[in-house]
């Protein structure tokens, strides 16, 4: 049996990952490279004005209990890493990561009685990348938050939901919401990795 750096060497030196931002030789993102990204150290509302709460009394009318934005799109390095993921999987890793810097900058580390829900993809949108974009970013998630990850709505009935996408799309995000809280989950919150 080889062991994991043997097989990992052997894999570079087969399959060598450049940085998609810098082209250094490594990975596919690196450290330097992350770094530069600016990620949200607030919770704010659904319209955007207020921090630290879920809905202000400006907010629009939603089905969603509040909404985790991990950082803003405008900005290169993101913009090229949510591109890129189209192809390269392994950027669910920085990606999911993202999410968890958020949280640790909101200081929110727990979700006790929560399930992480990733936005389905269509079959067609599959096809084309290979894998499931959101579900290999939920699982990673899933897996640190210990919290478990459901892809059936009627598994949601009475739990708490984090609904997961990559790229916030309000009417994407309502329409799942909406579908959850008819099949009786108890609150809905959305997850993005990037909002514009
Ligand atoms: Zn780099
Ligand atoms: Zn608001």
């Amino acid at each position: 049996m080889l062991t994991k750096q043997a097989l990992d060497y052997l894999l570079d030196l087969l399959f060598p990952k450049t940085c998609l931002v810098c082209q250094r030789k490594g990975s596919h993102l690196c450290e330097d490279c992350f770094s530069l990204m600016e990620i949200n150290p607030f919770q704010r509302c659904l319209c955007g004005k207020n921090k630290g709460v879920f809905k202000c009394p400006e907010c629009p009318s939603s089905f969603l209990d509040g909404l985790f934005v991990s950082a803003d799109l405008n900005q290169n390095v993101l913009k090229k890493t949510i591109n890129s993921f189209n192809s390269i999987k392994e950027l669910s890793m920085p990606l999911a990561l993202i999410i968890l810097t958020h949280f640790f900058l909101l200081e929110k580390n727990r979700f006790p009685d929560f399930v992480v829900f990733p936005r389905p993809i269509d079959k067609k949108e599959e096809k084309r990348t290979g894998f499931n974009k959101t579900k290999e970013v939920a699982k990673l998630i899933s897996e640190k938050l210990k919290a478990p990850l459901m892809e059936n709505p009627d598994q949601t009935k009475d739990k708490s939901v984090l609904v997961l996408d990559i790229v916030y799309d309000v009417f994407v995000m309502e329409k799942l919401a909406e579908t959850l809280k008819q099949n009786q989950a108890k609150e809905v919150f959305g997850l993005v990795v990037a909002k514009h």
